[in-house]
């Protein structure tokens, strides 16, 4: 397969990003287009296939075969199947994604979650090269997971395993999506630090936050680099629930490395040295010892590149 190339799709709530990539994982073309789940599964994989169709004319004027398509998806994928089983951002349950593509290209088709994706991309290319076990946490309006456990992607018994984001850390905490109390996400995700910028401004607290209008976890990161306290202490909180979260899954996987994805993850030393702290405190002496806690490398491209690994894996 060493001269074809591959196709990889990340297909989040808001965008689909699709990527022509060859073997040895170097973007050669980039496209993207808007997700508009509100359309429905049919007209979102619609334009998945117009992404595909692209691609693949590109790698034919390149004269090049494309060897296959990876799909990471925003949800539970059933790989034997091919369908999505739960995508909640989407709205989706049971989707027969790959049979939908099917009907516009012959290339094979594999599923993945995101997140999933994404630490097989940053094991490949990323902050993860060289590790046989890694977690990858990715902070964004939720808390994703992936687990690469002795040099190979966990996806568990039906491709559910990962779930960080979900681990209860406050049985009182905030209501959940998933129906829980205080689960990790709802204390440490972009949406928990905006919940909390917004409960200072409404407490009177003095920030310069409150003069944003429409809130993001990159206004609070921004703030806080420009040494605003209340932004300072909402990094604090959330970095020390994440290091928390972060001292279960060390115990539990004695990984060599942790990659934390996601805007917030460029918060640098405010972010990272409160979390390695609390992640250490957290955690038994032995694995504390040798575990790296990193930012990711790779970005958005993460999976993409991610879920062109999934093609070479599987077909290999
Ligand atoms: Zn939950």
């Amino acid at each position: 397969m060493h001269d074809e190339l591959i196709i990889g799709i990340d297909l989040g709530g808001t965008n689909i990003k699709g990527a022509l990539v060859d073997s040895g994982g170097h973007i050669i073309s980039k496209q993207k287009a808007a997700t508009l789940a509100n359309t429905g599964p049919r007209a979102v994989a619609e334009r998945i296939s117009r992404i595909i169709g692209d691609l693949e004319s590109q790698a034919a004027a390149a004269g090049k075969k494309v060897a296959g398509i990876g799909v990471g998806i925003p949800g539970q994928a059933d790989q034997t199947r091919g369908t999505v089983f739960f995508a909640p951002n989407l709205h989706w349950r049971d989707v027969p994604l790959v049979e939908y593509l099917r009907s516009r290209t012959i290339l094979p088709v594999y599923l993945e979650n995101d997140a999933n994706a994404a630490a097989l991309g940053e094991q490949w290319l990323g902050a993860g090269r060289g590790s046989v076990n890694m977690v990858m946490i990715t902070i964004g309006t939720g808390i994703g997971g992936g687990l690469i456990l002795n040099g190979s992607l966990y996806s568990g018994t039906n491709g559910s395993a990962g779930e960080v984001g979900h681990m209860v850390i406050d049985p009182d905490g905030p209501l959940c999506s998933c129906g829980q109390r205080g689960c990790l996400e709802t204390l440490t995700s972009a949406t928990a630090m905006v919940r909390m910028a917004k409960e200072a401004i409404d407490q009177g607290k003095k920030t310069i936050l409150a003069r944003e209008e429409n809130l993001e976890a990159r206004d609070i990161v921004m703030a806080a680099q420009a040494e605003d306290k209340v932004a300072l202490l909402i990094i604090d909180v959330a970095a020390r629930y994440l290091g928390m979260g972060l001292g279960n899954v060390i115990n539990l996987f004695n990984p060599d490395t942790i990659v934390i994805g996601g805007g917030v993850s460029k918060a640098g030393d405010i972010l990272f040295e409160p979390l390695r702290r609390e992640a250490v405190k957290r955690s038994l002496e032995a694995p504390a010892r040798v575990v790296k806690i990193v930012p990711a490398e790779l970005g958005n491209d993460a999976g993409c590149i991610g879920a062109a690994k999934l093609v070479l894996l599987t077909a290999d």
